[in-house]
């Protein structure tokens, strides 16, 4: 026997390894499987340039787990090491990488925790020894065993072993006792290894006989050797991609929507398969996420800074051997490797579902509601696939028809231009609450799209502001008279000052909550008598205050309405009648007076012309804040009277409250009394 001290400065470095890299111990498996993996793949390479002729029948890697020895063994026949190769590979290449790791991260261990490549040495995470039984597939090669207690001394004999190939045994350290646990181990094996190029045997196949869990004399392979992202697209059916996804998410049920077959071996390579999913109302957490391998052996499942954030809704798995899998992840962010892949798959995406569109239009449209989403989340968040999305992404009119942006452009550019060249795309946030807004529209010629989803109030936004001459409005922002301004000016039926008085009459009957402005404007008598409008920008504003936009001074302020009343509605015109008929022997004297105080502020008015402020005499001021101040009471007086009658105007209330049932707006008490006064009314 030979004993040794394996190279290196540090003192001992196995409780460093054991302490830096807690949270990730189980990566040695996939280390150690790897390595097998390499070691068998080698062989099979010599067997094709034929430098090794030997027999290559039984290439299965095995592992396998003796609780009672508390030894976990990994057995490959690959090509094995000699005594030489043992000394550069074991003792000095791959010892002198974990140092200069352990070097180089001394300070950051937390940051680096999860993926490193300590390769071999991470078996002393978990083992207190180590054994490597080896022989080199060379003719005449001496099998060795080298041996590690996890100090800097190795020992190194000959043995005796009659295949080539390696086998490694971990004598597990009581830390890691659960390792030893089967059922962790074949989780283990199933998340690293499910798709290793070799197979992974791990015991054997096990039956119930006689109320026990007994062994059959079947291998119990881990992993699928050639998964379909090996292959190539034109070997694969849709069946097979299908199959492939339940394979990949055996908990899953919904099938995906499409997939995308990826195959690039420059500038760099990178093959897989991302799908489609439905992708529900919510964002749910996301159960199926992408898989990153490195030839075939699994990574990681969080892809994040690896993909771009919208395409983490994505399922499926992605294999390049030049992303650099064992270092940090911030690392990745920043490596440039990574960011070519990453916007390789963004535009992969993209082409894709442009396509499908350009291809299979209709289908396109059937899968649009379970994509729209997703590629709302892409145009927002990725500038160069809103390029390429533009022009499929869909929307959807009250009609349930679909447009591309530039056919919805085409079909309203006519009808909905206002006066100042904006185009203006009306939409419904709710076709249900805004019914009556939608309707209106509709009998105006107008087109209204249904923008309903969790991501639209950002896409409009986001559209306004690269196509400079467009503006989504809402239905019921305004009076349709006014949704898009063109220059018909239509005349009131009513006089300026009964319009103002009947804006105290109605001021009368506004809600509590929230603010009103009353205003009235010259509709169409067909159109309702009383409406209530909230403007474009302040419920924008609420709304992105709301979802912490930043806009917290709108969030505070109570939501603010219009009433707007239909001057030219035949009941307003009867209103009117009867408003002025009734207040008529009350307001006549109040008026009278205020138009002779106006006549003397006139006349003041006229004395002061061309006199500068200290040339006016202190008796004309006075004499003039007396008529203001008296013009003020009488208009207060005046607005005493028309509240007063207001008040008790029944039909007004009914109309006010009509506009507020029209906008769901109508609750609780108001509702019931509302609900009693119409029993009344039809009753008279
Ligand atoms: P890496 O795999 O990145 O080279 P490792 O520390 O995992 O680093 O392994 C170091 C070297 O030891 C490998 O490159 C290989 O030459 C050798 N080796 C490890 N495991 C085996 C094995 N099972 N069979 C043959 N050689 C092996
Ligand atoms: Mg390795």
């Amino acid at each position: 026997m030979q004993k040794g001290q394996i190279n290196v400065t540090t003192e001992n470095i196995f409780p460093i390894i054991k302490k830096f890299l807690y949270s990730d111990h189980e990566i040695f498996l996939r280390e150690l499987v790897s390595n097998a993996v390499d070691a068998t793949q080698k062989l099979k390479t010599l067997a094709t340039t034929g430098e090794y002729d030997g027999e290559l029948s039984d290439v299965a890697i095995r592992i396998d787990v003796n609780k009672k020895k508390k030894t976990i063994t990994i057995t490959d026949r690959g090509v094995g090491m000699t005594e030489d190769e043992i000394d550069k590979y074991i003792n000095q290449i791959a010892f002198s990488s974990a140092e200069e790791f352990l070097e180089k991260y001394k300070d950051k261990a937390n940051a680096i925790i999860g993926h490193f490549g300590l390769g071999f040495y991470s078996s002393f995470m978990v083992s207190s020894k180590v054994e490597i039984h080896t022989k080199s597939y060379k003719n005449d090669s001496k099998a060795i065993k080298w041996e590690c207690d996890g100090s800097p001394e190795f020992s190194i004999e000959e043995i005796k072993k009659e295949d080539y190939g390696t086998k490694i045994i971990l004598h597990i350290d009581d830390e890691s006792k659960d390792f030893l646990e089967k059922s962790k181990i074949e989780e283990l094996l199933k998340k690293y290894c499910k798709f290793l190029p070799v197979p992974i045997v791990f015991g054997k196949k096990t039956e119930w006989k006689e109320g026990k869990e007994v062994d059959t004399d079947q291998d119990n392979q881990i992993n699928n050797t050639s998964p379909a992202w090996t292959k190539k697209p034109a070997d694969l059916k849709e069946e097979d991609y299908q199959s492939f996804y339940k394979e990949l998410y055996p908990m899953t049920f919904d099938n995906p929507l499409f997939n995308i077959h990826l195959n690039v071996d420059y500038p760099f390579n990178l093959t897989g398969i991302l799908y489609f999913p439905k992708i529900k109302q919510n964002f749910e957490i996301q159960k199926n996420k992408i898989q990153l391998y490195s030839n075939q052996v699994f990574v990681t499942d969080s892809v994040e800074g690896i993909v771009p954030e919208f395409l983490t809704l994505l399922h499926g798995v992605i294999d390049s051997p030049d992303i650099p899998l064992n270092v940090s992840r911030s690392y990745l962010q920043s490596d440039s490797n990574v960011k070519k892949i990453s916007s390789h798959i963004t535009k992969k995406v993209a082409d894709r579902l442009s396509d499908i569109f350009k291809n299979e239009r209709d289908e396109f449209e059937k899968k649009w509601e379970d994509l729209k989403l997703f590629v709302a989340y892409g145009m927002l968040s990725d500038p160069k696939f809103y390029e390429k999305a533009i022009k499929f992404a869909l929307f959807k009119n009250t009609e349930g028809k679909s447009f591309t942006w530039d056919e919805y452009n085409t079909l309203i550019k006519d009808n909905q231009t206002d006066k100042d060249k904006n185009l203006i795309c009306l939409y419904t946030s709710d076709t249900e609450a805004q019914f009556t807004f939608i309707e209106a529209a509709k009998r105006k010629g107008y087109d209204v799209l249904v923008l309903n989803g969790q991501l639209d109030s950002h896409l409009l936004n986001h559209l306004e502001s690269k196509f400079e001459n467009t503006r989504f409005t809402r239905v019921d922002s305004d009076v349709v008279e006014k949704l898009i301004r063109k220059d018909e000016d239509t005349t009131s039926k009513l006089k300026k000052e009964e319009e103002l008085d009947l804006i105290t009459v109605f001021k009368s009957h506004l809600p509590k909550e929230g603010n009103y402005i009353v205003m009235f404007e010259p509709m169409s008598p067909n159109s309702n008598p009383v409406m209530i409008t909230q403007s474009e920008f302040m419920r924008r504003m609420k709304e992105m205050s709301a979802m912490g936009g930043g806009m917290s001074f709108y969030g505070d302020l109570p939501s603010s309405y219009n009433l707007v009343v239909n001057s030219n509605h035949n009941l307003i015109e009867q209103i009117a009648k009867s408003t002025e008929e009734a207040v008529k022997a009350k307001l006549e004297p109040i008026k009278k007076e205020v138009s002779s105080i106006d006549s003397d502020i006139q006349a003041l008015e006229t004395l002061k012309k061309g006199k500068k402020e200290d040339e006016i005499a202190q008796e004309e001021k006075d004499q003039m804040d007396e008529l203001r101040k008296k013009k003020d009471d009488l208009n207060k007086k005046k607005e005493d009277v028309l509240s007063e009658y207001g008040k008790d105007n029944k039909l007004i209330k009914q109309l006010v409250d009509l506009a507020l049932l029209s906008n769901n707006m109508l609750k609780g008490e108001a509702l019931d009394n509302f609900v009693k006064r119409s029993v009344e009314l039809i009753e008279k």
